[in-house]
């Protein structure tokens, strides 16, 4: 009998234990442990912001739905882990002390690094949590008229959010017919797109902004936030009378000073998503070192491969699964310039691209199957 312990109720973690109670026996306890046990669909956080669904839309118990699948769920705060010792040292929680594993699948996602830009606490809105998606929608209704700024950080990793925020704004000021007294500007800190790794994907996107009056501001790193303003190493300004800004992204805290780490904290892990210089340890999801955006289906993918890998590890058998590190995104609200883009991140073969109102749809259909799956 093995004790598999997974941290992290996100995509990664949530898929890795669902096809781990599919492929193991009963003699295995496997168990999920995470803060909340609350599982949010984060992919439909703007549509929350701007009142197009609610939070029971898009979330769901995860005790409940792991009880179902024949896992254990503990509602706890990971403090760290120790590989060393095969223990992960619990904050606060359910339990209390160390939790002991034979195997070990790391899925805790990713840290959001405010403190690296002054002033984020204080004078920014962000949607990524269910509370901050609410607080921004919230300021949304007060906002009539000046200049709108929705922007992504160096290291945000996150790209999606910031241009459906953008198409969700001024498709809501049109509604409200106030659109021609709102200037609203998308700011990046690299050239207009490279996060997307395509070239005719930002070509497009940029087509669909400029058709909707948004502006572009590339190349412009944001360093620190004023009440009304966003500034850069070098002093350049731009006033704002509303932000949404997404901000840095860093590897959780929880692997730090295991030696497993990259530089920003995201696990070093193989194709088979095994933690590189660690045994019977795996890591999925936004907490490790791939190159690209993060995303949720890459998560899932991950934990699949992860399961798959670790159930074969328990019968003695070498990894049967390779993870390729295939992007597929899609960025909605720009109605039929919407954006549907797949592209291995790992080789140089061009993107497929495709511009529907169709991919609103699927993206749609995709949340509703998760919480239909779970709920
Ligand atoms: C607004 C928004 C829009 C997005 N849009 C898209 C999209 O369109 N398409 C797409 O593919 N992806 C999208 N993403 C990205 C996607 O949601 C993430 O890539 C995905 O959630 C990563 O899954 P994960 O399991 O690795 O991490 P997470 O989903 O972050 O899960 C980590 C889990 O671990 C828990 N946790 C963290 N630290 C601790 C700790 N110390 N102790 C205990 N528990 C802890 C967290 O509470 C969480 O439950 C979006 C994300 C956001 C926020």
């Amino acid at each position: 009998m093995a004790k598999i312990l997974i941290l992290g109720g996100g995509f990664g973690g949530v898929v890795a234990a669902e096809k781990l109670a599919e492929q193991l026996g009963d003699e295995h306890q496997i168990t999920l442990v995470s803060r909340s046990r609350r599982f949010v669909f984060y992919p439909a956080l703007v549509k929350l912001a701007f009142g197009k669904c609610t939070t029971k839309d898009i979330s769901f118990d995860l005790r409940h739905a792991m009880l179902d699948r024949r896992v254990n769920f503990i509602e706890a705060e990971v403090a760290r882990i120790d590989p060393f010792e095969r223990k992960v040292t619990i904050a606060h929680g359910e339990v209390e002390g160390k939790l002991p594993y034979d195997y070990l699948v790391f899925a805790l996602g990713r840290r959001l690094a405010t403190e690296r830009i002054t002033g984020f606490y204080e004078h920014a809105h962000h949607l990524l949590n269910i509370d901050k998606a609410i607080q921004f929608g919230k300021a949304v209704s007060y906002f009539h008229e000046g200049h709108a700024v929705i922007g992504q950080c160096a290291g945000t990793r996150l790209p999606v959010p910031v241009y459906e925020t953008a198409f969700a704004l001024a498709r809501h000021l049109d509604e409200k017919g106030e659109r021609d007294r709102v200037k609203i500007t998308v700011v990046g800190p690299e050239e207009f797109g490279a996060e997307l790794g395509d070239y005719d994907t930002a070509v497009s996107l940029k087509k669909a902004l400029i058709a909707n009056r948004i502006e572009i501001v590339s190349n412009f790193p944001i360093r620190s936030l004023t009440a009304n303003s966003i500034i850069t190493n070098n002093g350049e300004t731009i006033n704002h009378d509303l932000l949404m800004l997404l901000p840095p992204f860093r590897g959780s805290s929880a692997a730090s000073y295991v030696g497993v780490t990259d530089a920003e904290g995201y696990v070093n892990v193989d194709r088979a998503m095994r933690v590189i210089g660690q045994e019977r340890m795996y890591a999925v999801g936004d907490c490790v070192n791939f190159v690209g955006p993060k995303l949720g289906h890459l998560a899932t993918r991950q934990g699949e491969v992860a399961a798959t890998n670790l159930a074969a590890e328990l019968e003695g058998k070498e990894p049967a699964e390779h993870y390729s590190h295939e992007i597929k995104l899609v960025i909605d609200g720009a109605g039929p310039g919407s954006i549907y883009l797949q592209k291995n991140l790992w080789n140089d073969a061009p993107g497929v691209i495709r511009q529907s109102r169709v991919w609103s749809w699927a993206k749609r259909a995709q949340q509703e199957y998760w919480q239909l799956s779970h709920a």
